[in-house]
């Protein structure tokens, strides 16, 4: 393809022009990937609310924080894996309390 902005031939796989600088093509922004990482970190979040409530938090926290840098993009689940942890954790402090 060819430079929008310099006329300059540049591969179809660049997001940026070699020669001017500028966006080109599809202009794909690599701000994908953090969003990504935000969703990630949140669904590891709900997995160790399951049985690592501690680490379910710690996952959840920083899903939420990556998340709020990102216009929100998993906030929800990084919120529903901290909301499980506590309660898995209620739970369980409640079982030992129980048995002891
Ligand atoms: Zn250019």
């Amino acid at each position: 393809m060819f430079c929008s902005h310099c006329g300059k031939e540049v591969s179809d796989e660049a997001y940026v022009c070699t020669y001017c600088g500028c966006l080109v093509g599809k202009g794909k922004a690599p701000q994908k990937d953090s969003g990504e990482q935000a969703n990630v970190m949140a669904i590891l979040g709900l997995i160790f609310a399951l049985f690592c409530p501690i680490l379910g938090i710690v996952f959840g926290a920083i899903g939420m924080v990556k998340a709020k840098e990102l216009n929100g993009t998993g906030e929800r689940m990084a919120s529903w894996s901290i909301v499980l942890s506590i309660i898995v954790s209620i739970l369980f402090i409640t079982a030992v309390v129980a048995i002891a």
